[in-house]
């Protein structure tokens, strides 16, 4: 333990125990357990500029306290982890994508991954950056990583849930001096460690089930590489996506339940996912913790929960959209990962190659039998 920290950063604790301690500071007598965001633009700073809290868009002790559990939770027992917090899930990747990359340089994408890389993708190539992609099933990367600069490795992918084999693509981008890169968001560090699986890179959205009540937006990057980390930091302190105290204060009081909800969460996704696989209507469905799923067997070896969303596809779009209606305990909403369910079409959207009656489900901490009766209902009522 360092000095100064209260936290539980040894490996020796369970995930429990680590979620509500992470990043805490050393108890002091009359002050709180996690003490509250503060709010500065400028610090106190006679003489000379030394650090480390000197101006509010390079430092601020609250995202200090969030980061340094980030890092517990992304690699437990580990001291050289370093995590930068962002104001959004996209400005972490942004930062991780335009302070390693080039022109001239070649980044590897899923082509089945989050909806706004393929925005990310016209912006690198603006820029003079190669971009290749290629599906996260099969680990399909492989085949275009010749000469890549970076490999940007999302899985389970979003929406599709495929998963990609991380060791095996992290030993193969490693042996030609490719970077990896792993968006964590689904998972959580609770569901899924990919510094601990060789990437050099942990990047997510804090905005889903890392913070979980659908209230904020957030991200961050993890890294045990403090050179590749000096660069991020550089770029967030050039570019200022960087998070409001409250909200950094926000998710690391949502910290303190992750486990809770990560394990209810998960086991209420299995349910559904289960109750959904006995119908007639349901095609197509996935979910990483179904035994029989196509990303099981993978998923089994690197990931320590599957994470609360389900895909299905219903016969038509009218179909959907009337399963949709006549859910009551899933609200009609895009993201996923709140502690209250939701599930979209997500062809409403575009841009995600998928059928017209494919549905998103996001699980959520209500009681596993109500949530189970509410969607057989709701398949039900919109057969007609
Ligand atoms: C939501 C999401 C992002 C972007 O996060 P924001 O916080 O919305 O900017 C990135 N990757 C994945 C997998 C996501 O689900």
């Amino acid at each position: 333990m360092s000095s100064g920290d209260a936290s539980t950063a040894g490996a020796g604790y369970g995930d429990g125990t680590r979620a509500v301690r992470a990043g805490l500071p050393e108890p002091v007598k009359h002050e709180p357990t996690l003490p509250g965001p503060v709010f500065a633009a400028h610090y106190h700073l006679p003489g000379e500029p030394t650090g480390p809290y000197a101006y509010g868009r390079d430092e601020n002790p609250t995202w200090s306290r969030l980061e340094r559990a980030i890092s517990e939770l992304e690699a437990p027992g580990e001291d050289g982890v370093e995590t930068l917090t962002f104001a959004s899930g996209m400005a972490a990747i942004s930062a991780v994508l335009f302070s390693q990359l080039r022109a001239g340089d070649t980044v590897v994408l899923p082509a089945d991954g989050y909806q706004a890389l393929p925005l990310v993708r016209e912006q690198l190539t603006a820029y003079g950056i190669e971009v290749r992609t290629a599906p996260t099933a099969g680990d399909a990367q492989l085949g275009v990583l010749d000469g890549a600069r970076l490999l940007w490795i999302e899985t389970p992918s979003n929406p599709g849930l495929d998963v990609c084999d991380v060791r095996r693509l992290v030993e193969a981008a490693h042996a030609q001096g490719t970077l990896v890169a792993v968006d964590n968001t689904l998972a959580t560090p609770l569901g899924q460690r990919p510094l601990e699986l060789g990437a050099d890179f942990s990047v997510a959205s804090g905005t889903k089930m890392l913070t979980g009540h659908g209230d904020l937006l957030l991200g961050y990057v993890a890294s045990r590489n403090a050179g590749l980390m000096t660069s991020v930091r550089r770029w967030r302190k050039i570019v200022g996506a960087i998070p409001g105290p409250m909200e950094a204060w926000l998710a690391h009081r949502s910290l303190a339940t992750l486990h809770l909800r990560a394990d209810r969460q998960t086991a209420n996704a299995l349910a559904v996912a289960e109750a959904l696989r006995g119908r007639p209507e349901v095609t197509g469905l996935r979910y990483p913790g179904l035994p029989d799923d196509p990303s099981h067997k993978v998923a089994a070896q690197q990931m320590r929960r599957f994470g609360c969303v389900v895909s299905f596809v219903l016969p038509t779009r009218a179909r959907a959209e009337r399963f949709l209606d006549a859910l009551r305990l899933v609200d009609d909403a895009t993201s996923f990962g709140g502690v209250r369910s939701t599930a979209e079409r997500r062809g409403r959207w575009g841009g995600d190659a998928v059928p017209e009656g494919f549905i998103r489900l996001s699980v959520g901490a209500e009681d596993p039998e109500d949530l189970v009766t509410d969607v057989l209902r709701a398949l039900e009522e919109s057969a007609h």
